[in-house]
This record gives C-alpha cells, sequence and structure tokens, in this order.
C-alpha cells in the first residue's frame, strides 16, 4: 500500500503546458477519482503515476521515495487501459500470465494467483479464448484480471469502463469496488463521467484545463451549498 504525493507537478508538451503546478496527496488504499472533460489533462497525471510519462517540474513520491527517476517497471503499479490493450494472439490465461512469467514468478504463485483472479473475475469458462473471441465485458474483466495478479501497490484505472454498454458499466462499477476492498490498494481512476466517479470514489478531484480545482468526497462535490 502506498501514498502518492504530487508537487508543484507540471507536465509540458512542447509549449503547451497540459498540467499546470499540481499539489496532490493520494492517501493510502483510498479510491481517488480523476474527474474532469476530455483533455483536462487527467490520463497525462495518471501515466506520470505510472511512470509512462515524465514530469517537465515538481517530484511525484511514492511514500517517502521520490519515483521521478524510477522506471515505470519499478514503481510496482498496475494499469488498466480505456481500449484493455490485451496482447491479440494471446489466450486470456496468457495475458493473464504474461507480466508474472516476465518477472519469473514461480509456478505455484503465478498459478494460485491466476486462478483467484479467474474466479473472481468470472473468467474461468474463458481461459483459453483468445480476445478477439470475447465481448467487451469479458475483455474488461480479462485486463481487470490482468492487472490484479500483479498485485501492485497502486492500481491505475483510464476510463476502464468507458466502452462497455450502460448496463454492464453499472455492474462493473459495483465489480470493481468488491475488488478493491479485496486488495485495497491506492486506486488512482480516471472518468468523465460524473455518476461513475460518485459510485467508485472515496475522493473526487475535479481537474479543468490543466489545473486542480477541489478535491473532495463525493457528497461535498456534488452537494456544497
Ligand atoms: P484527458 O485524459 O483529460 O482527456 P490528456 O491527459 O489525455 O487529457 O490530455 C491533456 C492534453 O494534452 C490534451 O490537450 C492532449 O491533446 C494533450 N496531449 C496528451 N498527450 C500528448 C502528447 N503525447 N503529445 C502532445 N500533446 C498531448
Ligand atoms: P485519452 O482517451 O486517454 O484522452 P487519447 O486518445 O487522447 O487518449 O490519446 C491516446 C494517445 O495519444 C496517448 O498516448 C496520448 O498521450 C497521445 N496523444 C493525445 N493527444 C495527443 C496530441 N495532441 N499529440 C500527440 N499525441 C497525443
Amino acid at each position: 500500500m502506498k501514498e502518492i504525493r504530487f508537487e508543484h507537478v507540471s507536465k509540458s508538451y512542447g509549449k503547451t503546458e497540459v498540467v499546470k503546478d499540481l499539489n496532490l496527496t493520494i492517501k493510502e488504499g483510498e479510491r481517488l477519482i480523476l474527474l474532469g472533460p476530455s483533455g483536462c489533462g487527467k490520463s497525462t497525471t495518471l501515466r506520470m503515476i505510472a511512470g509512462l510519462e515524465d514530469v517537465t517540474s515538481g517530484s511525484i513520491y511514492m511514500d517517502k521515495q521520490k519515483v521521478n527517476d524510477v522506471p515505470s517497471g519499478k514503481r510496482n503499479v498496475a494499469m488498466v487501459f480505456q481500449n484493455y490493450a490485451l496482447y491479440p494472439h494471446m489466450k486470456v490465461i496468457d495475458n493473464i500470465t504474461y507480466g508474472l512469467k516476465v518477472k519469473k514468478m514461480s509456478a505455484d504463485e503465478i498459478k494460485h494467483r491466476t486462478d483467484a483472479a479467474l474466479e473472481m473475475l468470472q473468467l474461468k469458462q474463458y481461459k483459453d479464448r483468445l480476445p478477439k473471441d470475447l465481448s467487451g465485458g469479458q475483455r474488461q474483466r480479462v485486463a481487470l484480471a490482468r492487472a490484479v495478479v500483479k498485485q501492485g501497490d497502486c492500481f491505475l484505472l483510464d476510463e476502464p469502463l468507458s466502452n462497455l454498454d450502460a448496463q454492464l458499466r453499472v455492474s462493473a462499477r459495483k465489480e470493481l469496488v468488491k475488488i478493491h476492498e479485496t486488495f485495497k490498494q491506492t486506486l488512482v481512476y480516471v472518468t468523465h463521467d460524473q455518476t461513475e466517479a460518485m459510485t467508485v470514489g472515496d475522493r473526487i478531484a475535479l481537474m479543468y484545463q490543466g489545473k486542480l480545482q477541489m478535491v473532495d468526497t463525493p457528497d461535498n462535490v456534488y452537494h456544497r451549498p
């Protein structure tokens, strides 16, 4: 479990500053939502936590450690992308275990973690299928399973439900919260959907044009007098 802290973090692409002097502490074990309209800098912020983007200035800490120069593979984070980013030529089971094999984890431990994830996400009967032979909801569960088995300190999700139809999205939100209650990692979740933010989040960080506007509980963000 880890606390994530941004201190005066800015990010520019060329001359355009897309994240502006971000100061934010994401508490150990909480579910923090990054909410705001398309293009406001949410994904960039998430990718900086993952180490997929460098910061232009400022510092990011995980607990006491400054991680600006820690490569992505060493940050112990698990990320779920909007398009799921599954390996198309690998069966479900191989998509899920691949990262663990790369880390040279023991076969016993891989089996233990994978069986638990397949069970939890109801994927057992699909484990030998290729991603192209799955529905959107099933692919999304494979992407979640692949992140869950990593058991990283931080669970980072970028619009993970946006490709699902409305009904599936509602059940998937509940599933996500349940997964989090099992593992209790620090969870950072990017969405532009208010309802999603309110049902999934312990706290909501509202962004607009690269700037953090407020951070508070869903009740306080939406019902403040
Ligand atoms: P959001 O996730 O809120 O939709 P992003 O973080 O993806 O926003 O993008 C913030 C801004 O940065 C947008 O204007 C986007 O076009 C721009 N941007 C994102 N990635 C790049 C990049 N690799 N190069 C240049 N501009 C980028
Ligand atoms: P999202 O749905 O998260 O906003 P996008 O479709 O905007 O994602 O971006 C997909 C990829 O393209 C990301 O890796 C992002 O960094 C990059 N990107 C986004 N905007 C730009 C841009 N204006 N110029 C270059 N790359 C960009």
